[in-house]
Parts: C-alpha cells; sequence; structure tokens
C-alpha cells in the first residue's frame, strides 16, 4: 500500500460526524450521453442555507429539451435561503441557467429586493451577464470573485485550474467544520510546465486546506473512460502550423469552425496563423466577435503585416442555426461565402446529439466545391479541456478526499470514473441528477 492508499484508508476509519449537509446534483450529471449540462450543484447546511455551484444551461441548441436548465426545486428561494451563487468558468453549460432562476425569482411574490450574489471572474461575469436581459439581471449582485470570499457561513476559497477557456476556477468551501472541494471542468497535465505546475499547486494547497483533510471533492469525469492525459492545447499548434502553411493551400482561405467560447483554442490558432503562416484572422457570429473581444483574442498591430490569405474563425460547429456557416449555406451571410477557394476546417468536439445534422452541414458545404476537414478524421486539430482517465485517477489521489464524486457526465462515465479508484482506499459515490449526499 503506498503512502497516499494508507492517507485515505486511515481517514475513511477515522470517526467522522456527520454534519448534516446536504449536497445536491440539479443538473449535469444525465443518466446518457445526449446533451452537454446543465451543471449546477447545491450545498445545504443543516440550517436550510445554501450555496449553489455553477448554474448551466444546454449546450445543444437544436434538441428539442433546448430550454433544459438545472432543477431548481430544492433551491429554496421562498425563505431566501440561496446565500451565493459560485461560477467556476464562463462556458454556457455553466451559466446558461442563470435567466430561468432569475425567472423563478421573478415570478415569486416574496421576490421584491431579494438580490442573489453571483460570484465569478470578471470575463466569467461578463459571459454570464450577456446571457441576461436587463430585466433578469437585477435578481443577481454580480460580485468579482477573490482568493478567499464569506458567503453567509460559506467560507468560499477560489484556486485557479486549467480548462479550455481563461479564468478558470474551481471552489472549496468550508462550513459546520466540513470542507467540499467543487473542481469543475479542468484538464491535469500540460506539456507546458509552469501551467502543469499551476493545477498541481491548486489540488495540494487544496488537499492541506486542514489537516484532516478535504470530506468531500466533486471531480470532471467527462472523460473517465478514455485512458491517458489530455495534451495541452499548445498540441494542436503543430497541426495547425503543418495546415496553414501547405502549400496546396497557399492561395486559400480557411475558415475554421469552433465553440464561440473555446478561446484558449482561437488564441492559439491566431498565433499560428499570424506568426508562422502569416495569414491575418477574423472571426464571425456575435458570439465568436463578443468572446474575441472580451478576450483580447487579436493583436491588430501584429497581424497588420500578415499578407496571405485569412483565416476565419467562425460559429457554428454543431450547424446551430443562425450561426455564421447556418447562414452561409442559405446564401444569407454577406460576410462568408462558400466555394472552391476555401478550405473549411471542424476543429470542434462533435457532441453525439448532433452528428447526423453535422453530417449534413458538411455534405453541404462540400456540395459548394469547398473542401472540409474535420476532427474526426483529423483528431490531432481538437484538443479537449476535460482531463482524460489516468489524469482523474491521479488527481483524486492527490485530493486523497474521504468522499470523491464523479461530474459532469452520464453514467457509464462517471462509473468508469469510480472504477478507476477500486483498492485506492478512497470512497467514490454517484450522485445522479435530483440526488443528495448527506455528511
Ligand atoms: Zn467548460
Amino acid at each position: 500500500m503506498d503512502h497516499r492508499n494508507s492517507i485515505a484508508v486511515a481517514r475513511a476509519l477515522k470517526p467522522n460526524r456527520p454534519a448534516g449537509i446536504k449536497l445536491t446534483a440539479l443538473g449535469g450529471q444525465s443518466e446518457k450521453k445526449r446533451f452537454i449540462g446543465p451543471n449546477c450543484w447545491l450545498e445545504t447546511l443543516p440550517d436550510g442555507q445554501q450555496l449553489m455551484f455553477d448554474c448551466g444551461g444546454i449546450i445543444d441548441e437544436s434538441d428539442e429539451e433546448s430550454t433544459r436548465v438545472p432543477d431548481f426545486r430544492a433551491v429554496n428561494l421562498k425563505k431566501r435561503k440561496l446565500a451565493g451563487i459560485g461560477l467556476s468558468h464562463g462556458h454556457l453549460d455553466h451559466v446558461k441557467g442563470l435567466p430561468a432562476l432569475a425567472k423563478l425569482i421573478s415570478d415569486d411574490p416574496d421576490s421584491l429586493n431579494y438580490q442573489i450574489p453571483v460570484y465569478g471572474t470578471a470575463t466569467t461575469l461578463l459571459v454570464a451577464e450577456r446571457q441576461m436581459s436587463a430585466e433578469l439581471k437585477r435578481f443577481f449582485d454580480f460580485r468579482l470573485l477573490d482568493n478567499v470570499q464569506q458567503i453567509g457561513d460559506f467560507t468560499v476559497r477560489a484556486y485557479p485550474t486549467i480548462h479550455s477557456i481563461p479564468e478558470c476556477v474551481c471552489f472549496v468551501t468550508s462550513a459546520c467544520g466540513k470542507d467540499v472541494a467543487y473542481i469543475p471542468d479542468c484538464k491535469w497535465l500540460r506539456s507546458n510546465w509552469s501551467e502543469k505546475a499551476r493545477t498541481k499547486k491548486t489540488l495540494t494547497e487544496i488537499a492541506t486546506i486542514k489537516d484532516t483533510g478535504l470530506d468531500v471533492a466533486l471531480l470532471d469525469s467527462t472523460y473517465a473512460t478514455e485512458d491517458g492525459y489530455t495534451p495541452s492545447v499548445v498540441t494542436m499548434e503543430a497541426a495547425f502550423a503543418d495546415l496553414l502553411t501547405a502549400e496546396k493551400y497557399r492561395d486559400r482561405e480557411f475558415v475554421v469552425l469552433n465553440f464561440a467560447s473555446e478561446t484558449e483554442f482561437a488564441a492559439d490558432l491566431t498565433m499560428i496563423a499570424n506568426q508562422v503562416a502569416n495569414r491575418p484572422v477574423y472571426c464571425l457570429g456575435s458570439s465568436m466577435r463578443f468572446f474575441f473581444d472580451a478576450f483580447g483574442i487579436i493583436d491588430h498591430q501584429r497581424q497588420s503585416g500578415c499578407t496571405g490569405k485569412p483565416v476565419g474563425v467562425v460559429t457554428g460547429s454543431q450547424y446551430e442555426s443562425g450561426s455564421a456557416i447556418d447562414r452561409a449555406i442559405n446564401g444569407d451571410n454577406r460576410y462568408l461565402t462558400i466555394g472552391p477557394d476555401k478550405v473549411f476546417v471542424l476543429a470542434a468536439k462533435i457532441i453525439p446529439n448532433n452528428k447526423t445534422r453535422i453530417a449534413t452541414m458538411v455534405r453541404k458545404i462540400r456540395s459548394f466545391g469547398a473542401e472540409v476537414i474535420t476532427s474526426e478524421t483529423n483528431p490531432e486539430l481538437h484538443v479537449s479541456g476535460h482531463e482524460k482517465g489516468d489524469g482523474l485517477k491521479e488527481m483524486g489521489d492527490v485530493l486523497v478526499p474521504r468522499v470523491l464524486i464523479p461530474q459532469h457526465s452520464p453514467d457509464f462515465s462517471r462509473q468508469a470514473f469510480c472504477d478507476r479508484f477500486v483498492g485506492s482506499g478512497i470512497q467514490t459515490v454517484m450522485v445522479g441528477d435530483g440526488q443528495s449526499i448527506k455528511f
């Protein structure tokens, strides 16, 4: 038995008086792999005081359940017990549920002057606020996240993690003598040593927050079924460098399809296009433009000297209706036309539910005589922001919580996560949508 293992066993054996805290999954723990989100957890203290971690919506906009948001029934709005909401990052499956929660408050006759504090980093709040009308925004008090803040009776610490969008954090809450780590979407190892150290530093710090260790840790389990480690986004730089400098594509424009919020990818692609391929970059789609501006992705001065054919970064990787590519296919986009002079690159992950309609989109683009390159045939063109199984196991082994809960994925993936910890001395617990654990 290794050192970590013995710590875990000792912790599990030590009498641990329950405090009566409840942790409930309000969304994101779907039974089947049908969509992404809506991620949301709720911690409830014995006196009924509550803290929410993230408040997501469904990303798959074509889904007939596209309005799906977390199940807020466990949230105590009537007694105004919700002390605050902590947002981990600006992806929509973590923030898009806020308008629905505001709507619930606005429909409550008792809600006058009830403002819920919402904590996040500057750019996360920018994205969150963009999701809602001024009318709904007034139910929230958006506050910049500090390293440590007191939210009601919860002491909440925020720590940086690595994902696929900047300013991603995880949280540790301390209340009633219990510590809970909420560690959503993140990666463990990166080829860039300093960023790798950042993740490791964060989890090591969290693990030693008190002598007796963490009581509960929630950990991303999106790719628990896959062996190995997720590479850094920089690994796709070489693939794009080859593509954008290939002689046969010298006189052709590239149009790269991805999620608007994949800002790390966009920044890396822009750097390669400008500095390696001498190509200027533009973006299309209102959400894409929002993220490009918010994260300062294009350095206009730097790319003013780029004389090659441009690279467009556009929305519609899941063939969402109204996206830049959708409008181009319909001949309704004056900034983007499709023809043999362009190469389209589908760099985003294909959400399983969207497979059929993405295939339709690819067929339609090809019917205009344009070439289409997808991440299915060129997997190196897409790098995930989620850690794979072996990395997740290492993360759990560093955290050594009393109870480890996989989150952010369907049943089979969370089960695969738990299987990796069999015999490790760390107790894993599956918590499905609407279910709670008490500790
Ligand atoms: Zn995310």
